[in-house]
């Protein structure tokens, strides 16, 4: 073992410890998003969604969508990643930009986003509607100077915080399953 003389001070020590928590605390927000979207990653969601609850934060009844881009697979084949890339950026920007306050919005994974809204899914349904209009409306510019359309697949299911995440979630799958089935580019609520 070597040993290394220093000639810091206990309060240097101090300081350089502040110092350190303060980077490991950057490091750690860093992880929580996603780095193409800068949305929330699921685990950090998940986290999120379980800190609010317990300090009830959270309304008895919030509406749970899943949201799902629609043949995406054909964007990245017809105009390449890099554009597959952008819409997903501009998508989960407008997610943002024009879900509800207070609403949490999560990358599951791929074209895959998940919503929770502080509204019973009465008043949530007209407002993934707006979204779901807004995401067809859209004109994403792709890196080689393209412009895209997308629409984008929705299903919702209300979600009692008391209950676990993991059934509403089962359920919201199944709706969006069968708005894909419907014909895609629409809002299925489970009723
Ligand atoms: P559907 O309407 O049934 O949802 O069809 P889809 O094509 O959207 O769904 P599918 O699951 O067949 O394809 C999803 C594609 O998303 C396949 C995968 O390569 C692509 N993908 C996943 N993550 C990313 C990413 O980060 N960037 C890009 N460009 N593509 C991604
Ligand atoms: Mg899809
Ligand atoms: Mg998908």
């Amino acid at each position: 073992m070597r040993i290394v003389k220093t000639t810091q001070g206990p309060q240097d020590l101090q300081a350089r410890i502040v110092e350190l928590e303060a980077e490991v605390e950057k490091l750690r927000k860093l992880t929580e998003r996603d780095d193409l979207t800068g949305c929330l990653r699921r685990d950090a969601f998940l986290t999120l969604l379980e800190r609010r609850r317990s300090f009830g934060f959270l309304p008895k009844t919030t509406t749970l969508a899943v949201v799902d881009i629609d043949h995406f697979k054909r964007v990245n084949d017809t105009y390449g990643h890099a554009a597959g890339d952008q819409v997903l950026v501009q998508v989960s920007r407008a997610l943002g930009d024009h879900a509800p306050e207070g609403s949490l919005i999560c990358r599951m994974g791929g074209e895959e986003f998940v919503i929770v809204m502080m509204m019973k899914p009465e008043e949530a349904q007209a407002e993934l509607e707006k979204l779901r209009r807004h995401l067809q409306g859209m004109n994403i510019l792709t890196p080689e100077g393209q412009m895209i359309q997308i629409t984008a697949s929705f299903g919702a299911v209300a979600w009692n915080s008391d209950r676990p995440l993991r059934e509403a979630s089962i359920t919201a799958d199944l709706a969006l399953y069968e708005a894909k089935k419907q014909g895609r580019n629409q809002v299925r609520m489970a009723s």
